[in-house]
């Protein structure tokens, strides 16, 4: 059992006391933290003060959207998510997506907005310290090189938040309260090339809605993994179909996810070929990542 380092807790009331004490050096936010909590005791954050969402009543339930959509509360548990009558009935490629999560005792800790802030994932870097320090660490944590990529200053660790691929189709907006106002980032903006710095939304940021306009065309979601839970995506894919083709979002093979889009299946799969390019984050070999993505967006375009 890995032992927890020393930190200190606050669950304010208020959203601006959140946003306030998340922001001062040396805090963090938690949810459900089924995420943070094992990362903590990972030693890849030390935090000083955990400043809890869970007594914030904006991030529970969820509400109509203007245009026949809905408003979700960044609070709503993933086990919520996937068994809610309303989001089943409009967004089920969104319910079928929160229930892949890892297996039905996280889905009931963990929340929605913890899967989208998720951090990037790595087999050099999601290891315990003494594991890391082994070989000296790594680029996104204590050490000065990628052992993805040894000549390359960037880091590659793969974005594997399984709900986001279906929100970013769905034209998702993340709704934040910060220190400076409310922000709000399309899902489809919030991701960065960088696995240290995936996220666009500045540092403290409390995410407090997301909202999703009415869909438009039905949407199939895969996860290709190892084995049929606990295990993140090798390959996530959400595909659609609108009236210019067949449009996608692969996600789990690099920082941020991808969108391709092309007329025709055969399209889509060359759009896609043409930019992912899985690397070594995961212990199954590269080639057969990169084969499965066309593989996996053939079997979502034949769902539709
Ligand atoms: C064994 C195991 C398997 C897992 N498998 C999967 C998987 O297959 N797919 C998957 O997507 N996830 C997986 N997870 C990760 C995790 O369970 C989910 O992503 C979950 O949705 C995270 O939500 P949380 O509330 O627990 O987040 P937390 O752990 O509380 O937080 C995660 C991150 O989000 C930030 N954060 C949390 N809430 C907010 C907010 N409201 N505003 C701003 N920042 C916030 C935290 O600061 C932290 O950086 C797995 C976890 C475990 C332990
Ligand atoms: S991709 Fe490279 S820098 Fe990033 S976590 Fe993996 S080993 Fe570290």
């Amino acid at each position: 059992m890995l032992p927890f380092p020393r930190f200190s807790f606050e669950a304010p009331d208020t959203v601006a006391e959140v946003v306030r004490l998340a922001t001062l050096p040396g805090a963090m936010l938690l949810s459900g933290g089924t995420d943070l909590l094992p990362s903590v005791k990972h030693r890849l954050f030390q935090p000083d003060v955990l400043v809890s969402t869970r007594r914030l009543r904006e991030l529970h339930g969820y509400r109509e959207g203007a245009d026949g959509g809905l408003t979700l509360g960044a609070g709503m548990r993933l086990s919520e998510l996937s068994r809610n009558a309303d989001v089943r009935m409009r967004f089920p490629a969104l319910a079928a997506a929160a229930a892949t999560v890892a297996t039905p005792t996280i889905q009931r800790m963990g929340t929605l907005g913890g899967n989208l802030m998720l951090d990037t994932r790595c087999m050099y870097y999601n290891q315990p310290a003494g594991w890391r320090a082994a070989l000296g660490g790594c680029l996104k944590c204590e050490g000065t090189v990628c052992h993805v990529a040894p000549k390359g200053a960037g880091c590659y660790a793969a974005h594997s938040a399984d709900t986001v691929p279906v929100l970013y189709l769905l034209g998702a907006v993340a709704c934040f309260a910060t220190t400076s106002g409310d922000l709000r980032i399309p899902v489809a903006e919030l991701y960065g090339d960088d696995g240290r710095t995936w996220l666009r939304s500045p540092r403290g940021a409390l995410l407090v809605t997301v909202d999703i306009p009415a869909a438009k065309a039905p949407i199939v979601y895969r996860k290709l993994r190892q084995r049929g839970a606990i295990d993140y995506g090798l390959v996530l894919t959400a595909v659609t179909r609108e009236a210019a083709g067949f449009r996608a979002v692969i996600s789990a093979v690099g920082p941020r996810p991808i969108e391709v889009s092309g007329a025709t299946a055969e399209a889509l799969v060359d759009a896609a070929m043409a930019v992912v390019q899985p690397l070594a984050t995961h212990q199954q070999a590269v080639p057969w990542r990169r084969k499965m993505v066309k593989v996996e967006l053939m079997r979502a375009v034949s769902g539709l």
